[in-house]
């Protein structure tokens, strides 16, 4: 069994709908894919249907961006419920946060002499749940002012360039504790990825067990073969599941193809066992998933 539990689709990010996600999930032979879009359920219903069309199981899901310690943490929420009240006051907050500096970004890229406008920016993210950076950089590519979203944020959007702007990131600790009452199951996302080499420590990772913590990823291309032994070393110290995903982002990221790195089926059976274990205590609806063995 082929299982990638995080993608992105047009609907946060990434450049396929949700149905062309799953349908190229399936014909690249997984088995199970999941669909993470960064602080949204929309792509949901979409996914599902093209799950059932295709013969592949979606795991439906979300990455919450979150902080902790003043640190960006990405937060993946599994099976939940979207609906709780808490929760989605949460999402909103993000999503507005997002959409809500975009007009600085773009009179930023004019100062720098950029003719970009608003306009061009949101003919990017029209199928999106909100604007992000990488919409930004879609629209300096249509405009031929960088040849790929990289560049743009090399250039212009990444932390400490001209043209990027903070934004709201919701508190880890008052996330999870919501993840596990709307029955779902939280696994930090690409915990030591990018320049936060070895943080959150073993230490911090133990606390975030006590308020709930249910998983690591550890196979994500962000990390090195050092860097997984180690995570999977503390996942086993603290009972934590750990998964493997690619990361996909369609054409908007390279290097993470669909099923790059994959969930051992084991673990995914611990990560749905923790979810059954959550949907009971919480007595909510939460989404099911049939496994194909
Ligand atoms: P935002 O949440 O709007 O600040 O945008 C952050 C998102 O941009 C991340 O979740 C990534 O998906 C994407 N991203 C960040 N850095 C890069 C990069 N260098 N190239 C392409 N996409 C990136
Ligand atoms: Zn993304
Ligand atoms: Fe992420
Ligand atoms: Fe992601």
């Amino acid at each position: 069994m082929r299982i990638d539990l995080h993608t992105h689709s047009r609907v946060s990010d990434g450049t396929d709908s949700p149905a062309e996600l799953v349908a190229a999930a399936a014909a690249t032979g997984l088995d199970v894919v999941a669909l993470t879009d960064h602080d949204t359920a929309a792509g949901w219903p979409e996914a599902l249907a093209a799950g059932t069309q295709h013969g592949i199981t979606v795991v439906p899901g979300m990455e919450i961006s979150t902080e902790y310690g003043g640190h960006s943490v990405h937060l993946l929420a599994y099976l939940l419920d979207p609906t709780l009240p808490g929760l989605v006051a949460e999402l909103g907050h993000v999503l507005a946060g997002r959409s809500a500096r975009v007009p600085t970004m773009v009179a930023r890229l004019r100062e720098a002499g950029i003719e970009i406008t608003l306009d061009d920016v949101y003919e990017q993210s029209a199928d999106a749940a909100a604007t992000g950076r990488p919409h930004v950089a879609d629209a300096l590519v249509a405009l031929g002012v960088v040849g790929h979203r990289d560049e743009a944020f090399d250039a212009y959007l990444a932390w400490g360039r001209p043209a990027f702007v903070d934004r709201y990131n919701a508190p880890l600790e008052r996330i999870i504790p919501l993840v596990t009452e709307a029955g779902g199951v939280s696994v930090i996302a690409h915990p030591w990825g990018r320049s936060r080499r070895h943080e959150p420590t073993e230490r911090q990772l133990a606390e975030l067990v006590e308020i709930g913590l249910g998983g690591i990823e550890v196979d994500h291309q962000d990390h090195g073969p050092a860097e997984r032994s180690a995570l999977r070393a503390i996942a086993k110290n603290l009972d934590l599941v750990t998964t493997g995903s690619s990361d996909y982002h369609g054409t908007g990221k390279t290097g993470h193809p669909l099923g790059v790195n994959t969930t051992d089926p084991a673990e995914l059976h611990r990560l749905l066992e923790r979810a059954a274990t959550a949907s009971a205590a919480a007595g909510r609806r939460t989404p099911e998933v049939v496994l194909p063995c």
